[in-house]
């Protein structure tokens, strides 16, 4: 592809996480707001005046943004209660529901804030000498465990009360307001950081993500790539880039241009759509040029990111499905969303839960812990609740006995063979077809032959398997030379896996991000995996990547990378 356009506000440089081109106006999201020590009253009518009106323009903005939702659909999205729909700048079929539902929830959340008993409740503390901020910050607090207290349907909304009391102390500070943006028309969203669940639920509206801070196989790069939505992480500077500047964002070198103008834009949208249109002319099966077959498989977080042209689903997160939940996923739900994809895919591995560290599950409740990387994470939160994944594998076998699907499960974190074999043992034992395990602990690698007598499959996370083998947070900016899975330390582990496969005549597959680099996934065919699994927007630049090159080849760019 060509260069970005020159530009007149200079170039800025982070880690292009999810390929592709966009350009258009820049959004900041705010962070929610800090709360300051608080304030000496001398006019305590004032303050209450000050609640009054910030709980107003909460309501006012949140209806504002409904009506903008229902006009077009890809305005809606807010915080963690509405899911986008279709691809970006493609609205779908769906879109149009979507918009409207969207709008519901933005309405449901404004009555909220109009909410007599909450407005008296900060009133009275103001009259009673607190400062607007903290008077407010107390109210919704006190709504929110009465609310939480209530249990069910009601404790589930208790988190979106703390999106409305970042936005209403935000307001009475003086500051903007929390949460993704909505102006209404397409943008590029810039943000310092953004949690998954932020990410899961961003309208169609949004163009690419630029985060100042983020590493490349982080959650969110993650679930940006799902989308085929452009990303680019640790972008320094790009917080002071004011609002409204029109950027071109190259998801794949990183890089940004600021100050476009609207031709230049125009540009690069159309060097973008050139470029997806010429990768996705090709189709069929993986193979190299010799014909080595490799399937190639999808990462999914739900059906909704299925794309036709691969050979399955490598990879099924389900945890995605369930990032805002404060209630555990019923087992008719979790049959519903499994059956939903069984029912399209020729294979699927699903992967059960894999929750901590930066997908926090809220409705587990987990414990915080002081380094939760190395904590209760994936195959571990059985060890506390063991009826989680009990249900969630009758749910399984569930949906493949209504779909007639042959179920692959697999568990993440799986660290020892003892863990291995309890896995499969309960998964056999509800008729579950094929059991596997994900490799993404170095002692898990080491004992690769060892856990293929228990297991029918190993799928390597390398995303996990760099963050533990060279002990560097996968989310960390300062640090993705360590993670970069070309290293020979990372390398030699996947090989020892292949090698393990290739003995016990079992698939060995790659379901971390490096499966969808066109560059390492040649050298990992070399090393002997048998599948590569990926997001669906990088299947046909793997596709073209293989199929220029014989096996030998890729054995030969294997052994130059390893010594
Ligand atoms: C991995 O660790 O490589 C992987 C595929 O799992 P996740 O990225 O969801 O942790
Ligand atoms: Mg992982």
């Amino acid at each position: 592809m060509p260069d970005l356009p020159p530009s007149t506000g200079g170039r800025l440089t982070g880690l292009g996480v999810s390929q592709g081109r966009a350009a258009g106006p820049v959004i900041r999201m705010a962070a929610p707001p800090t709360l300051p020590p608080p304030r000496p009253v001398t006019d305590p009518g004032a303050e209450a005046s000050a609640v009054a009106k910030a709980l107003t323009a909460v309501a006012a903005d949140l209806n504002r943004r409904a009506t903008a939702a229902r006009r077009s659909p890809s305005t809606g999205a807010t915080g963690t209660a509405a899911a986008g729909a279709g691809e970006a700048g493609a609205p779908g079929p769906d879109d149009a529901s979507a918009g409207d539902e969207a709008a519901e929830i933005l309405e449901a959340l404004a009555m909220i804030a109009e909410d007599p008993m909450l407005l008296e409740d900060a009133e009275s503390r103001a009259r009673d000498g607190m400062d607007a901020a903290h008077a407010l910050d107390a109210a919704f607090t006190q709504h929110r465990e009465a609310l939480a207290a209530l249990g069910g349907y009601l404790a589930e909304r208790a988190a979106d009360l703390d999106d409305l009391k970042h936005r209403a102390v935000a307001f009475a500070l003086g500051l903007p307001m929390p949460g993704l943006p909505a102006p209404g028309h397409p943008y590029v969203l810039v943000a310092a950081d953004l949690s998954p669940a932020d990410t899961a639920g961003l309208g169609p509206d949004v163009l690419a993500l630029i985060t100042e801070r983020g590493g490349p196989t982080s959650h969110t790069a993650i679930l940006a790539r799902g989308r085929g939505l452009p990303a680019v992480v640790a972008c320094a500077g790009i917080m002071d880039v004011p609002d409204g500047t029109v950027v071109g964002v190259d998801g794949g070198t990183g890089e940004v241009a600021v100050g476009l103008t609207e031709e230049q834009a125009a540009v690069v949208r159309e060097d973008d759509r050139a470029e997806r249109a010429r990768l996705a002319a090709g189709s069929g099966p993986g193979r190299t040029k010799d014909g080595h077959p490799v399937k190639l498989l999808l990462n999914i977080g739900s059906a909704k990111d299925l794309r036709p042209g691969a050979e399955g689903v490598g990879l099924f997160r389900t945890e995605f499905l369930f990032l805002d939940r404060t209630t555990a996923p019923a087992f008719e739900e979790q049959v519903a969303a499994y059956a939903e994809v069984f029912a399209q895919a020729e294979t699927v591995i699903v992967r059960t839960l894999d929750a901590g560290t930066d997908k926090p599950l809220p409705f587990l409740g987990l414990p915080a812990e002081p380094n939760p990387a190395l904590g209760v994470r994936g195959l571990r939160v059985d060890r506390l609740l063991p009826d989680v994944l009990d249900t969630q594998l009758d749910a399984i076998a569930e949906a493949a006995r209504k779909t007639g699907a042959e179920a692959w499960v697999m568990a993440p974190m799986v660290t020892t063979t003892a863990e291995a074999a309890g896995f499969a043992r309960r998964a056999r034992a509800r008729g579950i077809a094929r059991v596997g395990a994900m490799v993404e602990v170095p002692a898990a690698a080491l004992r690769a032959g060892q856990l293929l007598r228990e297991v029918d499959f190993l799928s390597i996370g390398t995303n996990d398997l760099a963050q533990y083998t060279f002990a560097a947070d996968r989310q960390h900016s300062a640090l993705a030379d360590l993670l970069d899975p070309r290293q020979p330390a990372l390398l030699e582990l996947i090989a020892m896996c292949a090698e393990a496969g290739q003995e016990a005549g079992k698939p060995v597959g790659v379901c971390g991000e490096a499966a969808g680099d066109p560059l390492l996934a040649p050298l990992l065919v070399g090393l002997g995996v048998t599948s590569l699994s990926m997001a669906p927007v990088c299947v046909p630049a793997i596709r073209e990547a293989l199929a220029g090159l014989t096996l030998a080849e890729c054995r030969d760019r294997a052994m130059a990378a390893l010594s």
